[in-house]
This record gives structure tokens, sequence and C-alpha cells, in this order.
């Protein structure tokens, strides 16, 4: 008797840190920014700085599960970054882990092939790792690890409807020329390596509601987010180029009250997605210089500006973690989609084919963090925090359930007649003990909306539920 009370306090206790590091986690959560993700500049991966480091090289390391043939489709994938221009430069090693890294995967779900850019705290990738799927979906080796590969540097997916031979289309058949670099990939590839190199500069999004198209001349307004007087704006330099991209033309550039105008002209041959300018201002004295990324939507098919949601539900089975969010999506238009799905804020996930995710995750509490655009101007954002269990389908013997979540005035319990339970608050403290019984609960009137957990607890099992009250 004495050790089974002693077991069940541990356990108990076990329970608290977890109730704890979720708290934690939740209110990390409510501190992100909800809805518009500034700097969406999605060609070249958001918020892509180039690796931790500078390296002049990275290593590729080729799993040993690859034939001899295949590790020759993945050299033909290096060199092709190699002659585009990489930097840095990408050099197979046969010392596991490479900085980047090749594995076998069979995916549960229909994805194709899976890119984990790790980040450190400053946002600079640390390692790479390339998963390919048993199923290539028709993509020869080459061009999927090539498509793969562009991501680990600094690549992110284009618009399939808008760049058909682009081996870094997000989705859809070969490129038609097994995976060769179209024009775009090579602008992209330079845009990426010139976000590598350039340091503490930021990124402004020109303030345009819509795309611009390719062949025609646009004019392409930034906030410059203060009003200068007068005389300065007279005597300011302005200097603005092209970011390795010889579509796209500089025609004008000046300052109008607190906008920067630039007008622009891009060839018509001009990729779908993203268009960089690299912006400096020369103030006179006594201001400084101000230097930034201007970027801005470049389409052919412009979408109009649009509001969205794009929820996902998250569910576990034998070791994997599934999150889908494709049928919940509220994006109103016809236009392809893209996700980029972020794990406790340091995994940034790509993955060809498939909309949903499959994910293997280690058991304990998660924050997920999802971002889907349309290529262009619109875009959205959630966030959620997970708790894994890791418990086998077959041993969950029993069913916990808690409708609807979140919910205003009461919130149904689904369990079997002997669970106790408990309501939590946020820090851990008891909010209140449901009568034995009784299978559902309903806040007294005082009690604050936000978030709370319900334990329920049987003689040989303890699971947590987080809700959502709310008005
Ligand atoms: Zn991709």
């Amino acid at each position: 008797m004495e050790t089974k009370i002693t077991n069940s306090f541990s356990f108990i206790k076990k329970y608290f840190v977890l109730i704890a590091l979720l708290a934690a986690a939740s209110i990390y959560l409510f501190s992100q920014p909800q809805g518009v993700r500034l700097g969406s500049d999605r060609d070249v991966i958001p918020g892509y700085q180039g690796w931790s480091g500078d390296p002049d090289t990275l290593t590729v390391y080729i799993d040993t599960s690859f034939t001899a043939e295949e590790k020759d489709s993945i050299r033909t994938a290096i060199s092709r970054w190699n002659d585009a221009g990489s930097v840095p430069r990408l050099r197979e090693t046969s010392d596991a882990p490479g900085n980047i890294s090749f594995t076998r995967h069979t995916f549960a779900s229909d994805t194709l092939g899976l890119c984990t850019n790790s980040t450190d705290a400053n946002g600079d990738v640390t390692s790479s790792t390339i998963q390919i799927g048993e199923d290539q979906g028709g993509l020869s080796l080459s061009e999927l690890a090539t498509h793969e590969l562009g991501h680990a540097i600094g690549l992110a997916d284009t618009d399939e409807a808008a760049n058909p031979s682009d081996v870094m289309k997000g989705t859809g058949p070969t490129n038609g020329s097994d995976g060769t670099l179209s024009a775009h990939d090579s602008t992209e590839l330079a845009a990426a390596g010139a976000a590598a190199v350039a340091e503490d500069t930021d990124k402004k999004v020109a303030m345009n509601p819509m795309a611009i198209l390719p062949g025609e001349f646009a004019m392409l307004d930034f906030d410059l987010g203060e009003v200068f007087p007068p005389d300065v704006i007279d005597q300011t330099g302005v200097f603005v180029s092209p970011i390795g991209d010889p579509y796209l033309f500089v025609e004008s550039a000046f300052i109008e009250a607190n906008l920067l105008r630039v007008g622009v002209f891009s060839d018509p041959l001009h990729g779908s997605g993203n268009l960089y300018l690299a912006v400096e201002l020369l103030f006179p004295e006594p201001y400084s210089p101000m230097r930034f990324w201007g970027t801005h939507y470049i389409h052919m098919f412009p979408a109009e500006p649009v509001t969205f949601e794009c929820p996902f539900s998250f569910n576990e089975d034998d070791g994997n973690v599934h999150i889908d969010w494709v049928e919940q999506c509220t994006y109103p238009l016809q236009h392809p989609l893209r996700a980029e799905l972020v794990v406790d804020g340091t995994e940034h996930i790509y993955q060809r084919g498939g909309g949903n995710y499959t994910l293997m995750l280690d058991p304990g509490p998660h924050l997920i963090e999802l971002y889907v655009d349309d290529y262009q101007v619109n875009n959205a954002y959630y966030a959620q925090d997970i708790l894994v269990t890791g418990v086998p389908e077959s041993e969950k013997a029993i069913d916990f359930v808690v409708y609807p979540n979140p919910f205003s005035q009461l919130c149904r319990l689904e369990c079997p007649d002997d669970t106790r339970i408990t309501i939590y608050d946020m820090s851990g403290n008891i909010v209140c003990e449901i009568q034995e019984g009784i299978k559902h609960w309903k806040p007294s009137l005082d009690l604050a909306f936000g978030i709370y957990f319900i334990q329920f607890r049987t003689e040989d099992q303890i699971k947590t539920v987080k809700v959502i009250y709310r008005n």
C-alpha cells in the first residue's frame, strides 16, 4: 500500500511538470504575432540568413541505404547547385553526419521528400536533414534530391502553375528537364546567396496590395516609417538595384513624403514569386544611411488580397503525428497554396507533395506553427501546443474526450464512469473537481476566460486535455 501511494504521487508530480511546461508554451504561443507575417518573402525561405558561422563549404552525407547508382543521382543534384554558383559550396563527405544528410524514409502519407532545416537561436541554419521517400511520385531521384537540396541552401517552394519548369516548384510532375535548374531557380539561388551575406539588413515588403505582372512597368511603394523633413528628402541619395536578377530593371527611384517609390520593369520571362531589391538611402548629415532589402511579389496570375485562416487538427497513432490543415483552410481563391511547418521554433519543415503532414516527434509537449501562403500577397498563420504521448494506439484502452473545444458555457466530458476529473488553471492550481458521475464542466460565472487543463484519472490511466474557455 505504501509503495502504491508513493508511485502514484510521483506520477502526479510528473504531470504537474508537464502542465507547467504546457502553460509556459501557451504563454509563448499567445505572444507570437498572429495573422500577417511581415517580410513573407517565401521563394527565399522566410528569415533565411544563411548557415551558422557563414561556412564556405557545406558537407553532404549520403546515407549507406542508397545504392551506388542512387548516390550518383544525388551527386548530380550537388553539382547542379555548385555549377549554378551556390554559396556556400556543397561537398560530399563520407563521415556521418554531414551539415546536410540524405536518408531514406517510408512516409505514412503521400509525401515524396522532406527537408528539415534546424536553426539556432539567431535563426541561422545549423543542420539539414533530407528524407527521400520510397515512393518518389514519378520524379527521378536526381530531380527530387535537387529540389530538397535547394531548401537546405535557402530556397523555398515556387508556384507550380506559374513556374512549371522550376525544380523548386512545390507540387506537380517533373519540371520537364529531369531536375535541371530553370532561369527562375537560378535567380532565386542568387537571392538566397545574397540573403546569407546581407548582415543586419531589414526586409521591407512593398505596400502594393497585389503582385505586379511580369512584362509590365510597375511602381513599388515602400513605407519608410517616418516623415523626413523636406530639406532632407531633397538632399537624399537613393540607390536601388535588383538582387541577383537579370530579368528585373529599376527605372526610377525617389522619395515622396514617407514613401520610397521605385519604378521597375520586368522581362516577360520573369518567374513568378518574389523580386528583391537592394535599397540604400543616403541622407545628409547627421542622419545615418538606411539600407534594406525591398521585396514584393511578381506573378503572372496576381491574387487579390483576401484574409483566411489555416487551423490544423492534430492526432497521433503508433508513433506518427498527423497535422491536418488542408480540409480546414478557409482560403477562398483558386490559387495553389504553400505551407511551412515549424516545430518548437527551430525545426523548419518543407515537404514535396501532399498538404497535410505526418511526422515523428518525441513524446512530450511541442509547439507547432503553420505558415500558409498563396505564393504571393496572402498568408495565414496558426499555432497550437500539442502533447505527444508516444503511447501506441493499441495501449490506449480508454478515450477521454472533451467537446466542444473551445467552449463558451459548458463542455462535455466523455470518460468511463469511475473517472476522477480535476480542472487546473495554467498555473497548476485546482479550479474545481467534478463530482463523480457528472460528465460535463460548467465553469462558475466568475471564472476568467482562458486556457484550462482537464485531468482524467482512472485506476491505471491519467490524461490531461487542454481546453479553451471563451466568450
Ligand atoms: Zn519543397
